[in-house]
């Protein structure tokens, strides 16, 4: 007989999106003549096609391809560097941080970046996961045998969870027990709330205080609106001794099915050994890539190119601006509804606060039932989201319009 991971057995979830999928289905069963008019604000997936510079580049790149002069095979395992180039100038040099192309990492989106992290890191560290959260930290984490076992609120053994609420900004205390691993998310999924300067900059003070490393989460970077926040933790002091961002072309460029992110890991992050070694993580992560990956494929390498071109550049902020309108159109929706909204400035997600005498799922069931909104239940991000709910801005302008002017109807007096 062959054994299993068990750590795959501990896993409560897959349950959130499933458990949303059911319900909508269960509700276009019994109302068919109401299935056209489903709005799906649950899922934080792009709508809108893929900016015409990277199509052209893509294209391009797949004509080469086409040709013995221009054909390429295997590429370097961690990314191009013409690519690695455009990033470092665009994301880091321009706004006077210093990063090497060789702590640049370019994968196939930072979902699988935020998992694979975790070969490079021991058993035992104290891991420290805010919830509410991507549920994404905590699973891989269960799966890498780094936690204990589930209890039935959906928490493990083994994580310190960080309360992000109302009352302390969507931001987390600094931990009074000790933490060595500890992922953040700003902006962030699911509350659609933003860090500033100082408060980051607790967060490095501490993980340089602790000997402590931050894994940070920039995927919805480009929605920051306001100079002044910080769009890379890099901007603060220290952080390349302490942290490992992660970056991601989905939300900005629309690249969630083409599939390109990637992970700075600067060469002056360290980690121990049982026997008190210090070792650069950067080694360990360069290996990790020549040995599990031959990278991502050339043609969309040569699309996330483009993104930095000046055209490019334009057609993202284009983009990105069509879903921020639509947050701001939600957040004045439901605050016209009467309801209390968080997020949505920075971000394409709206966090609602569910109205009294109802929690989140109850939320949920009634604006599929009565409005056919299909929004994302708060408790599902963990127990600390609970009298919330998020609706995703990534839709088009007409399916947010209709979806505020059935929010602008007295649907929680019924
Ligand atoms: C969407 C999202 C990502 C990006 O995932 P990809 O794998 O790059 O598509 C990463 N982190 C968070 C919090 C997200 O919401």
């Amino acid at each position: 007989m062959v054994f299993v991971n068990e750590n795959y057995l501990k896993l409560k979830g897959g349950y959130l999106f499933p458990e949303i999928g059911r319900r909508v289905e269960a509700f276009k069963q019994a109302n068919p003549q109401l299935v056209d008019r489903i709005i799906p604000c649950g899922i934080g997936d792009v709508t809108e096609p893929l900016p015409p510079a990277v199509i052209k580049a893509m294209h391009d790149a797949v004509d080469e391809l086409a040709k013995r002069d221009t054909f390429r095979g295997y590429g370097p395992g961690s990314g191009y560097d013409f690519l690695k180039k455009a990033i470092v100038e665009n994301d880091f040099s321009a706004r006077n941080i210093v990063i090497e192309l060789d702590e640049i990492f370019i994968s196939d989106g930072s979902k699988c970046d935020c998992g694979a992290i975790l070969d490079i890191f021991g058993k035992d560290n104290r891991l420290a996961i805010t919830n509410p959260v991507y549920p994404v930290y905590v699973d891989t984490n269960v799966m890498a045998g780094n936690t204990g076992l589930g209890n039935d609120d959906g928490s493990y053994e083994g994580i310190e969870y960080l309360p992000c609420t109302a009352e302390n900004d969507f931001v987390p205390a600094i931990p009074t027990k000790p933490v060595e691993l500890i992922y953040l998310c700003y902006p962030n999924n699911p509350t659609g709330t933003m860090i500033n300067h100082d408060q980051l900059r607790a967060w490095v003070d501490y993980a340089l205080a602790n000997d402590a490393i931050i894994l940070y989460d920039v995927a919805y970077e480009a929605y920051v609106s306001d100079e002044t926040l910080p769009r890379s933790i890099y901007e603060i002091e220290g952080a390349k001794k302490c942290a490992i961002e992660f970056h991601s072309f989905s939300k900005n460029a629309g690249f969630t099915g083409v599939r390109c992110g990637y992970t700075v890991c600067p060469k002056d992050v360290h980690a121990v050994t049982k026997g008190g070694e210090r070792i650069k993580l950067h080694s360990l992560w360069t290996r990790r890539w020549n040995t599990k990956s031959n990278g991502v494929s050339y043609p969309v390498q040569r699309g996330a190119e483009a993104i930095y071109s000046t055209e490019g550049k334009k057609q993202v902020r284009i983009l990105v601006d069509y879903y921020m309108a639509n947050a701001a159109l939600l957040r004045k929706g439901c605050e016209e509804s009467g309801m209390k909204v968080y997020g949505g400035i920075h971000s394409p997600y709206v966090w609602v606060v569910c109205p009294s005498g109802t929690d989140s799922w109850g939320v949920f069931d009634k604006l599929l039932t009565q409005l056919q909104i299909v929004t994302t239940p708060g408790a599902g991000f963990g127990s600390c989201g609970e009298g919330y709910f998020r609706i995703s801005a990534f839709n088009s302008l007409e399916n947010i319009k209709e979806a505020v002017n059935r929010l602008s109807g007295p649907v929680f007096s019924k």
